[in-house]
């Protein structure tokens, strides 16, 4: 149970790291961080976190739920903390990749919308490497294959094919759970 990952929010609620259960309750401890509630989103501290969620180390614990067990009793595990005090954002780097490219355009052709699935999903130099494109976050789109093809060797104005958005940089947070399901109470503040 103390391997589970818990969101760490800043002071203005955006998603900045995450840690484990054993680090989460530790700033929570040092009040540091207060256990945001992953149903109502109320705000607990330690003691009205262990008011609410502490039981016997013996008692059943509610299904669906997390507890983690010391030797005296049950604990509620947290999946969303919030920090009292840091309001910043430290720089993160997603990391640049083919996966992280295909969730960036939700698994969409940029070109005519479409959704065909991943089989027939490629990834568009918007200026082609023949003509000196980089790979890189701003010139890399995902295309269906059948767009891909149609566009060639050209860009996307010379071939008449305007994109969808703007390919840049997704922040941190965009990246946050990339293949492993995100908790229903992150849902909120990442994209699953
Ligand atoms: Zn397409």
């Amino acid at each position: 149970m103390l391997d589970r990952s818990v969101l760490v929010l800043n002071k203005s609620w955006t998603p900045i790291a995450i840690t484990t259960v054993k680090r989460g309750f530790s700033l929570v401890f040092q009040d540091h961080a207060h256990i945001v509630h992953p149903e109502t989103y109320e705000m607990h501290d330690f003691e009205t976190w262990l008011g609410e969620y502490a039981l016997p180390a013996d008692a059943t614990v509610p299904e669906g739920q997390v507890w983690a067990r010391t030797a005296t009793l049950q604990i509620r595990v947290p999946e969303v903390i919030v920090l009292g005090r840091y309001n910043g954002v430290p720089r993160r780097e997603l990391a640049f990749n083919r996966r992280n490219i295909y969730r960036r355009d939700e698994f969409q052709c940029q070109y005519c919308a479409g959704r065909p699935g991943l089989k027939h999903l490629s990834i568009d130099h918007v200026l082609p490497v023949s003509k000196g494109g980089p790979t890189s976050w701003e010139n890399c789109v995902v295309a269906c294959v059948r767009c891909n093809t149609r566009k060639g060797n050209r860009t996307p104005e010379q071939a008449n094919m305007p994109l969808l958005t703007k390919p840049s940089k997704p922040n941190w947070s965009d990246g946050v759970g990339v293949g492993e399901r995100v908790p229903q109470s992150w849902s909120k503040f990442v994209r699953g």
